[in-house]
């Protein structure tokens, strides 16, 4: 730390995104990136865009904001695009908590709410899991603060159904919650109908997962006009230009084939499963996953011994040190090819160490 960093910060402790190695070529199944890349229409329509480069990309995101909302069934005015979702969840802990409206999230959730919270020196409550990973809905009555809750949850891949959230957004008149549905489109119910019926309900998305675009850095909120205004006032006032005129084209390309996305989904589904049937079949334990990642844990093998040894047979996984998930590891499903290396790979790990499944 220089001495010229302000105390404010001494305390921060940044997020620690996923390992990218460059030492060699791995089986990258850490960062839950999609296993496809965008369809090909999105990198023609990019590359178009940089030819304009000398010029600043539309501060509305007007094109690309219409056609959301055409296809989300959502109004303009509903919406607000981001630099990535991530953009966004620290806009909504800028707008919706202070010195006295707390922020509260699950012990055991996506890691940036508790850096947004410490970067925007806003008091945070968080809420234990139940002891089988999930989230208790009645926990979360009157809460008492601004309320975030991943949905499906991350890294447990958990989802709680509609129902269960529309019981915290009732319950919560006085609070925003905030939804964030980074892998919703990967077999969960999602809420984004419900910002016309909850006016306290932010939903957020990313277009990094269910639509190959992780590398472009595009997310939204949805909700009622009022709220996305407030927001917008803070993008305004931090960077009007947050969307490049590259990843605007291709956002656009990118729901033009929407079928192909959905598609992508349905395929990684299915290898989700079938790889959860292999693991299971090797001794696993796993988490109900609606996500494109499992959350899984083995009787015989620590969380991170089998990370490392996976690790050395040039696979990465995400493995975490909290307490109460350290023995678990986090899978991205990646190819159908992919993930037959991986349960091939984990066999022989499990045999050379004499590790019963
Ligand atoms: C990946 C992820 C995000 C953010 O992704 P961006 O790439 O910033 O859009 C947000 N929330 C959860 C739970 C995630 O897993």
């Amino acid at each position: 730390m220089s001495r010229f960093f302000s105390e404010k910060y001494a305390e921060l402790e940044p997020y620690v995104p996923g390992e990218q190695p460059k030492d060699q070529q791995y089986i990258k199944l850490n960062t839950n990136e999609n296993a496809f890349p965008p369809h090909p229409s999105v990198a023609k329509a990019a590359a178009e865009a940089a030819a304009s480069l000398h010029l600043y990309p539309d501060p509305e995101c007007g094109e690309l904001r219409k056609k959301l909302a055409e296809t989300l069934g959502l109004k303009a005015e509903e919406l607000m695009l981001t630099n990535g979702s991530d953009d966004m969840l620290n806009f909504a802990f800028m707008a919706f908590c202070d010195e006295h409206i707390q922020a509260v999230f699950p012990d055991i959730t996506y890691g940036f709410y508790q850096v947004f919270a410490k970067l925007n020196q806003v008091p945070y409550r968080e809420i234990p899991l139940k002891e089988d990973l999930t989230v208790d809905p009645a926990e979360y009555r009157n809460a008492a603060g601004t309320i975030f809750l991943a949905n499906p949850n991350a890294p447990t891949g958990i989802a709680l159904s509609r129902e269960q959230i529309e019981e915290i957004l009732q319950t919560n008149p006085y609070n925003v919650v905030v939804v964030d549905e980074a892998y919703v489109d990967f077999g969960a119910d999602s809420c984004l109908k419900l910002v016309r019926k909850y006016d306290n309900l932010l939903v957020v998305r990313t277009f990094s997962k269910s639509r190959s675009l992780a590398g472009g850095r595009l997310g939204f909120g949805a909700a009622n006009p009022e709220i996305i205004r407030d927001l917008e006032t803070l993008r305004y006032s931090t960077n009007p230009y947050n969307i490049d005129r590259m990843t605007m084209a291709a956002g656009i390309a990118c729901l033009e084939h929407d079928d192909y996305n959905r598609k992508n989904c349905e395929t990684i589904m299915k290898t989700r499963e079938a790889a959860r049937r292999s693991l299971e079949k090797l001794g696993f334990e796993i988490t109900d996953s609606r996500t494109n990642f499992l959350f899984a844990r083995h009787p015989g093998i620590g969380g991170e011994k089998l990370y490392r040894k996976l690790k050395e047979k040039g696979i990465l996984v995400r493995h975490f040190g909290a307490e109460r998930i350290r023995e678990y590891n986090r899978i991205t499903i990646g190819t159908e090819e992919q993930m037959e290396a991986l349960a091939e790979t984990i066999g022989t790990i499990l045999r050379d160490g004499g590790i019963q499944a």
